[in-house]
This record gives structure tokens, sequence and C-alpha cells, in this order.
């Protein structure tokens, strides 16, 4: 993080300053206080009963119960358990505001008094903890907060609104579900989309902004090295796949520190590699699992080409009976582009609404995002932003270093939720009157 950044965020963690946004910067917002104990007991709610990706059955239940009983035209089942619903308030454009619904198989240790105690049967028939520490309760009890604010302030945009709650972000391709389900069709084609992530490394309240790139294209790659098996002390005999393997993984590593453009954020990480039983045996075959991130899609592409070609050149090279076979899974993520135009506007906005210390830029980071498709299949521009959810005392004392600090994913991930869903709530509803038509 920048010096200059970070001591600006230490200034706000540090200060005594209002958590929620300003009403009187934007009269819309002025019921957002008063909504603030229904949303916390939602939000409770949601955190003690997680679900896992496509399972996400009770959890679309009380959002569509909750939208229909707004007022909006709800559609559920989109992708399986998605739910979009629609609010049609005059000529104007259409916003799609997205929650993500989703919980990890992590076992909570947060030691909170609301703390998930939930499991699930996961697809290989396994009994697993489940706790939101992605924050997903988090992103639906904003969505949810926003969808009631926007609901009660017709008078102040035109156009229509499309409120996603969306299954399964957490690698299951939950929005490219929904929209292969028929989203744009059965409910509305956006002009904009937008939708909000919580930050562990921002102080609660906080807003990060990211313009351009934010989140990396994810490729899954499986590559099985074939090699001929045999007796560990007859070498002469057999095509050793481990020694394949091990000069595979180093060759590897010059994709990214010898072939790419440096300007160009790439990595190639090998996570597991498997091969053999035991000391005195070659095997036949080694598979290694990759992970492959980058943010243009022509770097993508290179990067993806460069593997399968040294994986086949280092068999080739030691005379290996068949070629590896190189696997790119499908459902990897695409790279998710906040509209710099567009970011332009929410930012200002936001600068409005919280005031200018409590918007800060966020750095992009190579981690996935299934957000992205919205925009990318509707053609339209779309922008995701950040609210910090740190408990502002901690973050001061952590001073900088994030290591010290529970990460998205982490058991102890715990948001400090009054300031973070009041900012979240605030920051949505502020993002969709921004783009919506002015009455
Ligand atoms: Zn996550
Ligand atoms: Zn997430």
């Amino acid at each position: 993080m920048r010096r200059t950044v970070l001591a600006a965020l230490l200034t706000y963690a540090c200060s005594g300053l209002v958590r929620g946004a300003d009403p009187a910067r934007n009269p819309a917002l002025s019921g957002a206080d008063a909504l603030y104990p229904e949303l916390e007991k939602l939000y409770i709610d949601l955190h003690q009963t997680p679900e896992l990706s496509f399972q996400e059955v009770k959890t679309s239940a009380k959002l569509a119960d909750r939208l229909r009983v707004l007022g909006y035209e709800v559609t559920t089942g989109l992708g399986k358990t998605g739910v979009a619903a629609v609010m049609r308030n005059g000529k104007g454009p259409t916003v799609l505001v997205r929650a993500d619904m989703d919980a990890l198989p992590v076992e909570e240790k947060t030691g909170l008094p609301y703390a998930s105690k939930a499991t699930a049967t996961n697809e290989n028939g396994e009994t697993v903890p489940l706790m939101h520490a992605c924050g997903h309760d988090v992103h639906m009890t904003s969505l949810i907060g926003a969808a009631m604010l926007l609901s009660k302030a017709k008078d102040r945009w035109r156009g229509t609104l499309l409120i996603v709650a969306q299954p399964a972000e957490e690698g299951g391709g939950g929005a490219g579900a929904m929209i292969r389900d028929g989203l744009f069709q059965r409910a509305a084609k956006p002009d904009f989309a937008i939708a909000l992530h919580d930050s562990a490394t921002l102080p609660a309240g906080q807003i990060g902004v990211t313009s351009g790139y934010a989140h990396a294209n994810s490729d899954r790659v499986d590559i099985t090295i074939y090699g001929r098996g045999g007796h560990g002390a007859a070498p002469q005999t057999t095509v050793d796949p481990i020694v394949i393997a091990a000069r595979t993984v180093l060759a590897l590593q010059t994709i990214v520190s010898r072939e790419n453009n440096p300007q160009d954020p790439a990595v190639v990480t090998v996570g597991s590699i498997h091969g053999g039983t035991r000391n005195n045996i070659i095997p036949d075959e080694v598979k290694l699992e990759l992970t492959v991130r980058s943010y243009k899609p022509e770097v993508r592409e290179r990067l993806l080409a460069a593997i399968a070609r040294i994986a086949k050149a280092e068999a080739a090279a030691s005379a290996a009976p068949k070629e590896p076979t190189v696997t790119v899974s499908e459902g990897g993520y695409k790279a998710m582009y906040n509209d710099p135009e567009v970011t332009k506007r929410l930012t200002a906005a936001f600068r409005i609404a919280f005031g200018a210390v409590r918007v800060t830029e966020a750095p992009p980071v190579m981690g996935a995002e299934d957000f992205g498709d919205f925009g990318r299949e509707a053609s339209c521009p779309s922008v995701m932003f950040m609210v910090g959810g740190v408990e502002r005392s901690k973050f001061a004392a952590a001073a900088g270093d994030m290591t010290r600090l529970p990460s998205l994913h982490s058991s102890l991930w715990a948001p400090d939720r009054e300031p973070t869903l009041k900012a979240g709530a605030a920051g949505l509803t502020v993002a969709a009157l921004e783009l919506l038509g002015k009455p």
C-alpha cells in the first residue's frame, strides 16, 4: 500500500468520524440509519445460515420474499438459485445491482456470539463446515438495504432497477449460469452494472475504488506427464516422469520472468504435483495442477499457449512415450474491468455522499470474481467497488502490516458490522442513483 494512502487510512481509522453516509449530502439516504436495526437482524440471520454454492435455497427465498414485499417483480430459480428483482420507474437507464449469496466450507473461529455452526454436504458427499468467510452476507444485506432505500426514493430517480442475487460466485460461475438461464430476457438487460465487495484491508466504512482491471482472468490448467515406469534401480529401462515434471515446473517459471511483458501482470503457479507411490518405483505418470492469472485477454492466450508448449517440449526432450495432456478447465473466470468513466462518476458521487476522506483508491488484485460477466455479456460498463470491513482500532493497530489482519476466506474474518453494512447499503444506493435517470 502506498505510504500516502496508508497515512490517510490510518488518520481515518483513528478518528471518530461518523460511519454512515451523511444524509445531508445525499437526501435519498435520509432513511438509512432508521433501517439499520432491520438490516442487522437480516445480516445476523444470513451469517448464521450460510449455504454452499448453488445450494442457496433458503438464502435466495429470504431475499426474494423481502424484494417482493418492497414491490419488486421477482424472478426466482435463475441459474438454479439466482434471484432477479425489477422495479420499473419511467424512462431511463436500467441499472443492475448485484450481490452474491454463497458461503465457503470454512469452520468459523471468530468467537462471535452469532458465529456460524452450520454444515452442509458438498458435491463429494462429505460433510463440511460453512461460513460466510468472504462476506457475501455483507453483500446481500447491503443489497437489500439499497433495494429498500431506492424503493422509498422513487421520486429521485427514473429508469429500471434490476436487483440481482447471484449464486455460486466462489468458483461455480453463478453469474454465467444466470445469464445463460435468460436473466436479461426474463428480467431486464442492464445499461450499467454495479456491485460491492467487502474488504479485509480497508477500515470499516471506507470505500475503495479501482479504475480499469481490478480482478484477474483465472484459469485452471491440469497437466498429466507420461513416462514409462519401472524399477527405481534400473532407470535405463524407464522414462522418469518425475524428472520431466521437475524440469517442467522450473521451465514454467520462465513464462512470466522471460516471455511476458513486465508491464502486464501475470501469475503461473503450480499448486499441486502428484506422482509415484514409493521410493524404489519410477511411476508411469505425474499430475500437475496450475492456477494461471492475467488481466488482458492476449496475455491470457499467450500464457496458456506457453504452458502447453513447454510441457510438450520437456516431455519430448526426455523421449516420453506420449505427449502430455494439458487441459484448461471450463468456467475459468474472466478479468473484471471497472469502466474508467463510470468509476470516475461513482468516485465523485461517493466523495459527496461520504466525504473525500472516506473514499480511497484500492489497488487491483490477481484474485478472481465473476461479476464482470454481467457487463461483458450485456455489453455495458460495470464497476465493483470495495467497502472496508476491518474494525478501525484493529486497522490502526496493524499499522499497515496486513499480515496482522485476517484476510477474506479466513476462519477469523469478522467484519465490523455496523459501519460496514451502513456504508455498503449507502454505497450501492449512491452508485445506483448516480447512474439511474433524474426525474
Ligand atoms: Zn471469496
Ligand atoms: Zn467474495
